[in-house]
């Protein structure tokens, strides 16, 4: 940048001004001298113009010459290689030139960068050690952090003594408000004032979050140029935002003159890593304050930032402290009160007493419960379904709904500010929290309207030149939500899904309760079934009998049949009543598995059967090595019957009926069969065939239809698997396996 442009209009534009480089400014305020060396060579490689005026060599005498000529060697090689370690230095100080300066010294990549800073003065260890046990002593007894930042002003108004101290606090909108101030009496005050975001740029932000405290000396010096202006070690600008002589942007100093300031001192508040505020001193005049001074002034701005952080965890826990209290209460309610929505919108404390709100509303299963100043339950309903909803995270929060829905307007005295979470997994449940807008009054310092000049067509960026106070009616926004506003919102969603979660546990056990009640009913029946309906039953087939011994001779054929039509029914009653209770006892038995030989249990129900009465063609086939299995054996042998049962039974009426008796081993587990080549049974009747009562072979083949419906309860509570390959007329395999390891 030419010196000309310096005092003329900077040439930033309006839209690049953020990108200002200022940290490569290649210039040094005009009170010290900036030296810059090869960090290997330590030969000099550029310095600030006015090193002839301070330190009485000039430039041709001192570039490209090893930087011994001015500093002892042995100082240089320990500085270097403290550096290197990341050891903090305190800074020497040495006499040239009849002044005492301090070297400060810092590495910017390949480049040393030493900064000659005027001693001023020598200050006396005691007073010094004195201001320190004074910042200590006196920042932060006081309890809110108006005071706290009060405390901090005046203290450093009474070490440093500025015309004006003030502490400047930003918003997140990084405005910034005047939050104290000390000043002489004369002066205009400035506390309370708001000023744009625009008047400390992002950069300038960085840059103070890097360097803490940094003064302007002379605020109408004369910079000194860096010589040459391009790093011989890669010809490209050096980075000198670390020197506590860069010369300050042109467009800051523009700004402090638009203000009349003639020197100015500024360090960074830094809270939990990010700038919080500054600490912001205006002379009237030139002022210097030296090296340890501005040391302590960095020390005061750590305590502060400490009292603050402090302080600020404080409110937090406090503030969590009461609502974790509400919480309590609230879950207290929710046990005993059936009703969630009551529990919690009906009684006191209700849910939006949790966080500081006007109003706020529970949307749960379909319905919305609102308390307290809030919109309409149809705006409500708008702002879950079209917008809430549609929103990623749980939490949502904002102090300016209308910057998001444009119709929210319609509502922001009631709910400017909104902080809502979602219950549970369902994206449908919601509680919301409301803040109206806050009106407020704000008082610039000067209009928040960053001001540009056009020239060529190019818009400008320009320092304002007006500070008078003026004053807006700020609306729109709500007082913002804080941390410990989403944690209470945090902590209440989940107890409230934890309550849910349980009253669903509660409801499962109920109806878990009524199931085993239902299934106890059902065992009574089967009871009753077996014992009242089969007394009757015995007595009609008994009488039918007898009737049928005693009418032999006194009965036509026709009185013989229906004599003998009731014998049949009362048997066929008999063995359905049997295959009900057998099914209901396989569902309510525990199984008890023992190792079972398949061969012996097949060898039993063979003899059972009456094979040369009932299937005499019938060619029977078990393999002789079947291995055995772990499972119950009465519901085993109760499968196998009924699986042999219909083998026989269903081919009976072929050819040559053929029934095979196996295992096979598929995947590496046993599979075993019962096969036969009877009437087969097509795909429709493969879905039908297990259910309760189903038959599809029709009235050819006696039966109940319940034979196989055990067949795969019994299966099913052995874990393992029942299913069949059959084709019409060619014959059907059943095949089952069951887990090893029951
Ligand atoms: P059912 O007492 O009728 O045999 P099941 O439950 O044992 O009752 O069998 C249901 C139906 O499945 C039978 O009615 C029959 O239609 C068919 N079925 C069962 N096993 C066979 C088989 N081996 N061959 C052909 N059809 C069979």
């Amino acid at each position: 940048m030419s010196e000309d442009s310096l005092n003329s209009l900077q040439k930033t534009t309006i839209t690049n001004c953020e990108q200002e480089p200022i940290h490569i400014i290649g210039k040094a305020q005009a009170h010290g001298v900036i030296i810059i060396c090869d960090v290997t060579t330590l030969d000099i490689l550029q310095c600030s113009e006015n090193v002839e005026e301070i330190l009485g060599f000039s430039l041709e005498e001192i570039l490209k010459k090893n930087i011994d000529m001015i500093l002892p060697e042995d100082l240089m090689k320990t500085l270097v290689r403290k550096l290197k370690d990341n050891i903090t230095l305190l800074p020497k100080t040495i006499r040239l030139n009849n002044k005492e300066f301090f070297i400060i010294p810092h590495l910017s990549g390949e480049s040393l960068i030493l900064d000659f800073d005027p001693h001023g003065g020598s200050l006396d260890p005691l007073v010094y050690q004195e201001q320190l046990t004074k910042i200590l002593n006196e920042i932060g007894d006081k309890q809110t952090i108006p005071e706290i930042s009060q405390n901090a002003v005046e203290l450093v108004k009474y070490l440093f003594d500025y015309d004006r101290v003030m502490m400047y606090q930003f918003d997140e909108e990084w405005n910034g408000k005047v939050v104290a101030e000390v000043k002489e009496s004369h002066l205009e005050s400035w506390l309370g004032l708001h000023y744009p975001a625009s008047d400390i740029p992002k950069q300038a932000r960085q840059i103070f979050l890097k360097q803490g405290v940094r003064i302007i000396a002379d605020v109408n010096y004369k910079p000194a140029a860096i010589f040459p202006e391009l790093s011989p070690i890669n010809g490209k600008p050096i980075d000198i935002s670390k020197s506590e002589l860069r010369a300050v942007s042109p467009i800051h100093i523009e700004y402090l003159q638009n203000m009349g300031v003639g020197a100015s001192l500024t360090a960074a508040i830094v809270l939990n890593g990010e700038l919080w505020g500054l600490l912001a001193c205006h002379h009237y005049s030139p002022k210097f304050i030296n090296y340890n001074q501005r040391q302590s002034c960095k020390f005061l701005t750590q305590v502060f930032s400490n009292k603050l952080a402090l302080r600020t965890s404080n409110v937090f826990i406090e503030k969590m402290a009461y609502s974790e209290d509400i919480r309590k209460k609230l879950v207290l309610q929710m046990s005993s009160i059936k009703h969630l929505n009551d529990a919690i919108c009906k009684f006191e404390p209700n849910f939006t007493n949790i966080v500081e709100c006007s109003g706020g509303a529970l949307v749960l299963d379909g319905t919305i419960c609102m308390v307290g100043k809030t919109p309409t339950e149809e705006q409500i309903k708008f702002l879950v379904s079209e917008f809430l909803t549609k929103q990623e995270e749980s939490l949502f929060f904002t102090k300016n709904l209308m910057k998001k829905i444009p119709s929210a307007t319609s509502f922001k005295d009631k709910a400017s500010g909104v902080l809502s979470i979602r219950i549970g997994e369902n994206k449908n449940d919601y509680l919301l929290w409301f803040r109206p807008q806050a009106i407020e009054s704000v008082s610039w310092g000067g209009k928040p309207v960053k001001s540009g000049v056009v020239k060529d067509g190019v818009e400008y960026l320009s320092p304002r030149r007006s500070f008078e106070k003026w004053t807006e009616k700020k609306s729109g926004a709500a007082i913002p939500w804080e941390e410990y506003d989403f944690e209470a919102a945090y902590n209440l969603e989940e107890s409230i899904t934890n309550i849910i979660v349980r009253n669903q546990k509660d409801h499962i056990k109920a109806l878990n309760d009524q199931l085993l009640e239902a299934n106890k009913e059902l065992e009574t029946f089967s009871y009753s079934v077996s014992h009242d309906l089969r007394a009757p039953l015995r007595g009609i087939d008994g009488y039918a009998r007898i009737l049928r011994d005693y009418c032999k001779n006194k009965t036509d054929d026709y009185g013989r049949n229906a004599i003998n039509t009731i014998i049949n029914s009362a048997e066929l009653m008999d063995t359905l009543i049997e295959d009900i209770i057998s099914y209901s006892k396989v569902g309510q038995t525990r199984i008890q598995p023992v190792s079972l030989s398949i061969n012996t249990i097949l060898d039993q129900i063979l003899t059972t059967h009456n094979l040369s009465g009932e299937y005499p063609k019938t060619e029977i086939i078990v393999q002789e090595d079947i291995p055995r299995i772990v499972a119950d054996r009465r519901m085993f042998s109760q499968l196998l019957a009924n699986l042999v049962g219909n083998a026989l039974k269903y081919s009976a009426k072929t050819a040559h009926p053929t029934v095979e008796l196996g295992f096979d081993v598929k995947d590496g587990r046993t599979v075993y069969f019962v096969k036969d080549n009877g009437i087969g049974i097509d795909a429709a009747g493969k879905e039908k065939i297990f259910e309760v009562f189903s038959r599809v072979a029709g009235d050819d083949f006696a039966g109940s239809g319940v034979g196989l419906a055990i067949a795969k309860k019994i299966i099913e509570k052995h874990n393992g698997a029942l299913w069949l390959d059959s084709k019409l007329n060619e014959g059907s395999t059943f095949y089952f396996s069951i887990p090893e390891d029951l």
